[in-house]
């Protein structure tokens, strides 16, 4: 091997540590890659791949970025799914003896970025530590006589948020899926197989870091306290294990104390509704079925959020409801409390948008990232809060009042920073023009002698002009000589003695003197020293406010409360919401119930209000039929939305609703081809069901829209027909099932307590119209035939389809009037059902236009066009 350079031995000694990163080596202004790293480097960042000789025909590849751009790329790496090192200075070049110290000061990985362009304002971001069940460390526990489960612990760097949990293995999938982590730790030794069902960015650590004692006692060093049991966690082994993992890889990827993590939270998965992914997405909660961005999700419809805090809140309670009748309780009086006051509402709207993001200013602080910027908008934002205190003064809300008492006057704070940085600051730590005149004697006596030597320089110059008879002398300054005294050419036999000739330059001369080098060198040491004080003072301040942050939080975990309580007042009250009566019973009653995204995506008044009716006893389950079109889906969905709605503590679009609090809700919806997964239609859909049959409780809301409908007739039929005797006998949990098999309809005959709705719709002629309104029975045909007329099938296809239909449908029920498909030794033994009163059709307007277009003996043309308008009307 040839002798390396010493800074190239440095490089390897560093590169050592971080052979997983691309690592970034600070040279001169360039942060330099080497070798493997360069040339992913310079195919990623699409920047140009040079190399370095080193020794005879040895060349070294290398990629450089100037150190200014550093955040644009890097941020470019992380998106591209790399970890990236960070390697510094650490002294001033131009001072070292020998090779300069340089080191790691940062690792960035998809877990650990504080940098706002690659954190989304909105969300979270969250690292998770996981330990199988099968690990050794894991083992120890069990033979505690403990539980097998798994370690889970997640952290959001950028806001300080720590949770500790262990989780049954049924429970991991979807626990990972609530917390979408952009980055998973795990022991080394663990398989990681139970991930497969998502790409993540998997980074793998020594088992030892998950060691229970080495964990515990990591813990208490960084909370500094004696045990775990002021937490809560005291007993959570495994859990503890992976929370202990977390803390030292980001002690080792920050190199900071990490004030802003100055809590652990445990918390189990039990206490939440839990909406498994599927679910999730069927339902558009946080994101669209297809497509990107949030519009026409329900939480875009309830997040009038005014603080990130608030908007990440609200997605956070949205992905876990409740099942704590008291907490909710108390959520539901608190947005009442705003609804009621217009005032209140708006005034708090006007402060909080004043508040910006203090979890992660906290969490840049804590982290020593933040710049003068950031200190500016924590100084801004805190300010406000005694506002905020006041506003809530005569809360009569028990929540209210909470955040009340955790909301804390941070004068001396805004004081020291409104006294110490100047309003606009520069994003620049380390070229001053950051601290206030007069704050630092120090720092004034410096500026005034730069000041004085600017000055200096001037009379200088007036006095040479003088003294020479020169009046086109200039006093000048350029980087090579420092400053300098031009004399143009026909001038230059004037020059006196003493003048230090140091450049020719096209039309005159530059010198220098003695006087003005010693002056010069005043002057140009005290910028330098400037920008040191400043930089110093700086650090400083940050520190003093570091030492409020725990402080901070609690007020922003407060603010961000607030703020969703008046987000969900304010879409209340816009949408004429009404207050969901919440208790532990079974049923689930909702009068004038409203599909809330669909409701704000028709005309204004246009949506058609429905009823609903579940419960264990005579309405549990609903068979939901009516043709494609109707409005069936749109229905189920409303009334699971309307349960999440009231399991978060908002209003519900409804004109009353009692929600007996549901624990999971399961949902079967639509064909979502799988294809990336290579998962058939029919495939996915039957995982989906059966995952629906294993994990139901009597306390679960299971939505199927259409079963079988990716196989054959006969074969969905059966199935169907099977789930829904499963449902009724074993799982008896409340169940909406629409479908468009309208020989489901029968199951009624035979099962207590399944009952038959349909969406109607009015025929006229061979048109059909969507009334939208769910009455009480079953629909005694599919119509798809109409259906397929209004998409316009030739007329000759349409006429014949009704034949075969008419054939098919002849033979349908046994000799004794029962229907076919529920003969078998596995039924159980018919009774027939009670219809339920519930649902007296309703007065729509519709219905009267509909009767008055049968009344008037209208011409076949006017009858055509009155019809038109009304379809429109209604499909709008
Ligand atoms: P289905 O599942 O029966 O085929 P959908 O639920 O998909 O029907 O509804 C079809 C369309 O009808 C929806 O996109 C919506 O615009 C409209 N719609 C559904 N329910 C209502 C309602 N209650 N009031 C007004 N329009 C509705
Ligand atoms: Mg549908």
């Amino acid at each position: 091997m040839s002798k390396i350079t010493p800074m190239l031995s440095q490089y390897h000694r560093i590169k050592k540590e971080h052979k997983e990163a691309i690592l970034f080596f600070r040279v001169g202004d360039f942060y330099e890659t080497f070798y493997e790293d360069a040339v992913t480097a310079s195919k990623v960042l699409n920047i140009t791949l040079t190399s370095r000789e080193h020794g005879k025909g040895n060349k070294i590849p290398l990629a450089g970025i100037p150190y200014h751009a550093l955040d644009r790329y890097v941020t470019r790496l992380i998106k591209a799914g790399y970890k990236v090192a960070i390697c510094d200075q650490l002294e001033d070049a131009a001072l070292a003896k020998g090779i300069v110290k340089r080191d790691i000061t940062e690792v960035i990985t998809p877990g650990t970025v504080l940098r706002p362009s690659l954190l989304k304002e909105k969300e979270n971001n969250y690292l998770i530590a996981i330990i199988p069940d099968n690990l050794s460390v894991v083992s120890a526990n069990r033979a505690l006589g403990q539980e097998k489960k798994f370690g889970l612990a997640a952290v959001d760097l950028s806001t300080g948020e720590f949770l500790v949990s262990e989780i049954e293995h049924k429970d991991l999938r979807e626990e990972i899926n609530r917390f979408a982590p952009s980055e998973i730790i795990l022991p080394n030794s663990a398989n990681e197989d139970f991930l497969s069902f998502r790409n993540f960015h998997i980074t793998k650590k020594e088992d030892y870091h998950f060691d229970f004692n080495l964990a515990y006692e990591k813990l208490l060093n960084h909370f500094k306290t004696a045990s775990l049991a002021g937490f809560g966690c005291e007993e959570m082994r495994t859990g503890i294990s992976a929370a202990g993992a977390i803390l030292a890889y980001l002690e080792e990827n920050q190199k900071t104390a990490l004030n802003h993590i100055y809590k652990i939270s445990p918390y189990t998965p039990s206490g939440y509704l839990l909406l498994d992914q599927a679910t999730k997405v069927n339902l558009e909660i946080t994101s669209k079925i297809r497509g990107e961005g949030e519009e026409g999700t329900l939480l875009s419809i309830l997040d009038q959020t005014k603080t990130p805090l608030g908007a990440r809140k609200l997605r956070g309670w949205l992905l876990a409801p409740l099942l704590n009748l008291n907490v909710l309780k108390n959520r539901q009086e608190a947005t009442y409390e705003l609804i009621k006051s217009t005032d209140l509402r708006n005034n708090l709207t006007s402060t909080l948008s004043q508040i910006q993001d203090l979890e992660r200013l906290c969490a840049r602080i804590s982290c020593g990232r933040a710049n003068a910027r950031d200190i500016k908008a924590l100084e801004n934002s805190v300010d406000v809060i005694p506002q905020v205190i006041n506003l809530l003064e005569k809360s009569s809300s028990v929540r209210l009042n909470e955040i009340k008492n955790n909301l804390f006057d941070f004068s001396d704070l805004v004081n020291l920073i409104d006294k110490s940085i100047v309003d606009s600051p520069p994003l620049s730590l380390t070229e001053g023009g950051i601290i206030k005149e007069g704050y630092d004697v120090n720092l004034d006596e410096l500026r005034n002698l730069m000041r004085s030597g600017k000055e200096w320089i001037a009379k200088l110059q007036e006095g040479e002009r003088k003294k020479t008879g020169i009046q086109s002398l200039k006093v000048g300054f350029n980087n090579v000589f420092g400053y300098y005294i031009e004399v143009t050419k026909p001038n230059l036999h004037l020059v006196p003695a003493h003048y230090v000739r140091k450049q020719t330059i096209a039309n005159g001369e530059r010198f220098i003197t003695p006087e003005l080098k010693e002056y010069e060198s005043k002057v140009l040491g005290a910028e330098e020293k400037i920008k040191r004080r400043e930089y110093e003072l700086f650090l400083t301040i940050r520190d003093e406010i570091g030492k409020e942050i725990k402080k901070i939080l609690q007020s922003a975990a407060g603010i961000a409360e607030l703020d969703v309580f008046n987000s969900l007042a304010i879409v209340a009250v816009e949408n004429n919401y009404v207050r969901p009566i919440i208790d532990e019973g079974d049923e689930i009653r909702i009068i004038e119930g409203r599909h809330p995204v669909v409701e704000k995506t028709i005309e204004r008044g246009t949506f058609v209000p429905n009823d609903s009716l579940l419960d264990n006893q005579e309405n549990q389950i609903i068979i939901l039929t009516g043709p494609n079109m109707a409005g069936k889906s749109t229905y189920l969905r409303q009334i699971a939305l309307i349960v999440i709605m009231a399991q978060i503590g908002s209003f519900v679009p409804a004109k009353e609703a009692r929600i007996g609090l549901v624990d999971r809700i399961f949902t079967r919806i639509g064909a979502s081809d799988d294809l990336a997964k290579g998962v058939s239609t029919f495939l996915a859909e039957m995982q989906e069901t059966a995952n629906i049959l294993n994990n139901a409780t009597t306390k679960s809301l299971v939505l199927l829209d259409e079963i079988g409908r990716g196989t054959s007739t006969f074969d969905g039929l059966s199935i169907a027909w099977a789930v829904t005797e499963f449902l009724h006998h074993r799982l008896c949990c409340k169940t909406l099932f629409a479908t468009h098999y309208h020989e489901l309809t029968e199951l009624s005959r035979e099962l207590l307590r399944v009952k038959n709705y349909n969406v109607t719709v009015k025929e006229w002629g061979d048109e059909i119209i969507f009334l939208r309104k769910v009455v009480s029975g079953g629909s005694d045909q599919s119509y798809g035939i109409q259906v397929a007329r209004l998409a316009g099938l030739p007329k000759e296809v349409i006429e014949r389809a009704k034949e075969i239909l008419a054939n098919l449908e002849a033979d349908e029920l046994t000799p004794t009037n029962l229907p076919k498909l529920a003969r078998g030794s596995h039924a159980p033994t018919p009774e027939l059902a009670k219809q339920l009163t519930l649902f007296i059709p309703a007065e729509h307007p519709i219905l009267e236009e509909l009767r008055k277009l049968e009344l008037e003996k209208m011409t076949p043309l006017e009858a055509l066009n009155k019809l038109e308008e009304l379809k429109r009307k209604i499909n709008k």
